[in-house]
C-alpha cells in the first residue's frame, strides 16, 4: 500500500545541539534501559518532583485485576510541585499568560500571584465544606480561575472534574451525578469568539432539582449580572476576599485520586477516567520535558481547552510542574480571522505550539496568507494531537507554519493514558509525516491480530495494545471498575487495549490507522480510515475527509467518503469533483480503496473537541436516519440536516 515512508525529516541541527536527547542512538539506549530497568528509570524521573516522603517502591502491577499502583508509599502534593517551588525560586516569572477573547488583550499571572490565588481559592473550597477526596465539578471557560480551581482542589486533596464549558446542561448534569460532586465552580458567562457561552444559566438548568450540589461558586468574567440562587450561589470574587492566601498543602498518597475526566465521547457514552496523584504527575512532567524538550525560557502555547486531557497534561500539569510559562487562550483559532493563533504566537513570543489536526485543517482552508503575515520567529517546536495528522497537513505545519525550521512532534495518546505514549523526541527521532514514530520511554506497544496473537517484527498491522503499565495510566473508570476491566483489559489480557488500529512499518515506526471500530473490511481487505482520508486530503481541492463503510452486496463493505472542499474549488461541478476524488484514492492507495460513493458536504460532524464522528456518518451512509447517537456531543448540530439530505444511500 502506498504510504509516506519514503520521506524522512532528520532532526534540525540547531535544535539538536541543545536538546535533552540528541541522537537516535541515545534515544534507543535510554529506551532499552527504561524497559530493562523500569524501576531505575522511573525512580530517577520521580526524583524530578518534590516529595514530602519518597516512594518506597516504584510499582505494583496486577493486570488480571486491572490494579495498578506507582510510587507506592510516596507522599506529595501536586501544587507544591506546580506552584510553591517555582514561586520560591522565580516568583516573578510568568506562570500563565492569559490571551483573552478580545484580540490584543493579555494578562500575566506570575508564580507568586498563582500561589496567592490557589491558596485563597483552596480556603474558599474548605469553607464550602470540601474535604480531601470530595469531588468538585469545574465548568469554566478558559480564564485563570480555571487553572486556580484545578490547583486549589489539588491543594486540599479534592478531586476535580472539569467539564468543557461548551457541553450542554444534560451533559453537565450527567457528570455531576456520576461524580457525586457537591460543589460546582462556574462563571457568569464565557466569551468565545463572537459569541458568549451562558455558563451560569446552563449550570442552573443542569442542577435543576438536584439537592446534591450545595454550593455553586461563580467567577465574574464580565460585568453581566446573572440570577443567583440564595444560599447556593456565591460570587467567587466576594468569597476569596474572606480568606488569606495561605493554605497548607495536604499530604497526598501517590495513589490518591487527582482528577476524573470524562472522555470526549467519539465512541459512545462518556467514561469517567480516574487519574491518581504521583504516577500522573511524574508522567506528565517526564513526557513534557522530553517531548517538548523544555528550555528555561519557553513559552508553551497549547491551544486545547482545559476541558480535554490535553489541556490537563500539557497546558496545566506538564508545563507548571516544570516551571514553564503556559499560555491560556480564551478564543478560537479562526476568530476574528485565521491569523489569530499566529498573532498570539508573535505577541507572547511563544516557543512551543501544541495544536490539533482539526484546527490546522480549518486554517489551511483559509489560505497561507494568514500565516505569512505573522513572524512566528519565536517558535522552535510544533506539536499535534487528537487525530491522525494527514501527511499533507503535517507538511503544511512544518513548511508553512514552521518554515522548515521547527521539528514537528505528532503525539499519540488518550485520556486514559494520562500522557503521550508514542511520539518523536524532537532532537533525536527522524520524523515521517503522518507517523507518531516511536514509543516513549517505558512504553511497550504490541500489535495483535483479532485472536490476540502477537504480531512480531516489522511491516505488520493490527490492534494497538500496550504490554506494560506506565505511571500515567488511568486507574479506573470512576465507580465502574468492571467497565474499566471490560473496556481495556478483558479482550487481550494481560495487554491494555487502546481501541486503535496501527501499522508498524519496515523501520519500526508506528502509524495509527484509525479506531478499530471504524476499520473497513472491503472484499476481505482491511482498510484504516486514516489511510483513505489522507489520500483524499492530499488532493489540493480537499479541506477535510471522513471515510466510513456501508453494507455492500458484492464487497461486503463499500467505501463512502464524506468530503469538504476548499473555498477555491466549491464552483467545480459535483460530478467532476467526485470523479477526480475517486481517481485520487485509486491512484494513491489502489483500486480496492476507491470510494463507491463520494458525498460532498459543507461540514463534517465533530465532537466538541473537534474529532470527526465517523460513528454517525457510518449510520447515515448505511441508510439509518434515527438513533444517530448522542447528538449532544456534536459541536455543530446544524451539519446534520445536510448530511441526512445528501448522505443517505441513493435509493
Ligand atoms: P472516547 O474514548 O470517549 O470515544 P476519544 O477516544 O476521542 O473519545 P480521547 O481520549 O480524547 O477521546 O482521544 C484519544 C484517541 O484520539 C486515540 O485513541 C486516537 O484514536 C486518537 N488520537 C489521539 N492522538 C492521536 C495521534 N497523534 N494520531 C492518531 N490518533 C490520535
Ligand atoms: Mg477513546
Amino acid at each position: 500500500m502506498a504510504t509516506d515512508t519514503d520521506s524522512l525529516f532528520q532532526p534540525k541541527e540547531a535544535f539538536r545541539r541543545t536538546a535533552h536527547v540528541q541522537s537516535l542512538e541515545e534515544y534507543q539506549r535510554l529506551y532499552r534501559q527504561s524497559l530493562e530497568a523500569p524501576d531505575a528509570f522511573w525512580g530517577e524521573q520521580a526524583r524530578q518532583l518534590t516529595w514530602f516522603h519518597p516512594p518506597e517502591s516504584i510499582r505494583e502491577v496486577n493486570e488480571q485485576a486491572a490494579d495498578f499502583a506507582w510510587f507506592v508509599g510516596g507522599k506529595l502534593n501536586v501544587t507544591v510541585n506546580c506552584v510553591d517551588r517555582h514561586a520560591k525560586a522565580r516568583p516573578d516569572k510568568a506562570a500563565i499568560l492569559w490571551a483573552k477573547n478580545t484580540p490584543g488583550e493579555y494578562e500575566t499571572v506570575t508564580f507568586r500571584d498563582l500561589a496567592h490565588h490557589v491558596n485563597r481559592l483552596a480556603n474558599v473550597l474548605k469553607a464550602h465544606g470540601v474535604r480531601k477526596g470530595d469531588r468538585v465539578i469545574v465548568y469554566l471557560p478558559m480564564i485563570p480561575e480555571l487553572v486556580y480551581s484545578l490547583l486549589a482542589c489539588a491543594r486540599i486533596g479534592a478531586v476535580h472534574s472539569v467539564v468543557f464549558a461548551g457541553f450542554s446542561a444534560d451533559s453537565l448534569r450527567e457528570r455531576v451525578l456520576d461524580s457525586g460532586a457537591k460543589v460546582v465552580i462556574t462563571a457568569n458567562e464565557g466569551p468565545r469568539g463572537p459569541k458568549s457561552v451562558a455558563t451560569k444559566a446552563i449550570t442552573d438548568e443542569a442542577l435543576e432539582g438536584l439537592s446534591q450540589v450545595t454550593s455553586v461558586l461563580v467567577a465574574r468574567r464580565t460585568p453581566r449580572e446573572v440570577p443567583m440562587r440564595e444560599g447556593r450561589d456565591h460570587w467567587l470574587d466576594v468569597e476569596v476576599q474572606k480568606h488569606r492566601g495561605v493554605c497548607p498543602a495536604e499530604w497526598m498518597d501517590a495513589e490518591d485520586p487527582l482528577f476524573i475526566l470524562y472522555t470526549s465521547g467519539s465512541t459512545g457514552k462518556p467514561k469517567g477516567v480516574l487519574h491518581t496523584t504521583g504516577g500522573y504527575l511524574v508522567y506528565a512532567n517526564t513526557t513534557f520535558r522530553y517531548i517538548f524538550d523544555t528550555q528555561p525560557d519557553d513559552v508553551h502555547f497549547c491551544t486545547a481547552d482545559v476541558g480535554w486531557v490535553t489541556g490537563h497534561s500539557y497546558l496545566v500539569y506538564g508545563p507548571l510542574s516544570t516551571g514553564t510559562t503556559t499560555v491560556l487562550f480564551e478564543s478560537t483559532p479562526t476568530w476574528p480571522d485565521a491569523s489569530r493563533l499566529w498573532q498570539v504566537v508573535d505577541d507572547l513570543k511563544a516557543t512551543t505550539l501544541y495544536t490539533a489536526p482539526t484546527a490546522l485543517r480549518s486554517l489551511i482552508k483559509e489560505g497561507d496568507a494568514f500565516v505569512k503575515k505573522s513572524s512566528r520567529k519565536s517558535l522552535r517546536l510544533l506539536g499535534s494531537v487528537g487525530e491522525p495528522i494527514n501527511p499533507e497537513v503535517w507538511r503544511w505545519f512544518h513548511d508553512v507554519v514552521g518554515e522548515g525550521r521547527c521539528p514537528v512532534v505528532d503525539t499519540w495518546w488518550q485520556t486514559e493514558t494520562g500522557g503521550i505514549l508514542i511520539a518523536p523526541l524532537p532532537g533525536a527521532t527522524p520524523a515521517k509525516p503522518g507517523s507518531a514514530t516511536l514509543p516513549f520511554f517505558g512504553v511497550e506497544p504490541v500489535l495483535v491480530d483479532e485472536e490476540g496473537r502477537k504480531l512480531e517484527g516489522n511491516g505488520v498491522s493490527g490492534n494497538l495494545c500496550l504490554a506494560r503499565s506506565w505511571p500515567g495510566q488511568a486507574r479506573t473508570l470512576y465507580g465502574h471498575h468492571s467497565r474499566f476491566v471490560e473496556t481495556y483489559y478483558a479482550r487481550f489480557l494481560p495487554l491494555y487495549f487502546t481501541g486503535d488500529g496501527c501499522r508498524r512499518d519496515e523501520d519500526g515506526y508506528y502509524w495509527i490507522t484509525g479506531r478499530v471500530d471504524d476499520v473497513l473490511n472491503v472484499s476481505g481487505h482491511r482498510l484504516g480510515t486514516a489511510e483513505v482520508e489522507s489520500a483524499l486530503v492530499a488532493h489540493e481541492a480537499v479541506a477535510e475527509a471522513a471515510v466510513v463503510g456501508f453494507p455492500h452486496d458484492l464487497k461486503g463493505t463499500g467505501v463512502c467518503a464524506f468530503v469538504t472542499v476548499k473555498p477555491d474549488f466549491v464552483r467545480t461541478p459535483d460530478e467532476k469533483m467526485v470523479g477526480t476524488l475517486r481517481e485520487q484514492v485509486r491512484h494513491v492507495i489502489g483500486p480496492i480503496a476507491t470510494p463507491d460513493r463520494v458525498v460532498l458536504v459543507s461540514g463534517l460532524p465533530k465532537t466538541r473537541s473537534g474529532k470527526i464522528l465517523r460513528r454517525m456518518l457510518r449510520k447515515i451512509a448505511g441508510g439509518e436516519t434515527e438513533n444517530l447517537g448522542d447528538a449532544s456531543t456534536l459541536a455543530d448540530p446544524a451539519v446534520l440536516d445536510e448530511l441526512l439530505t445528501k448522505g443517505l444511500p441513493p435509493d
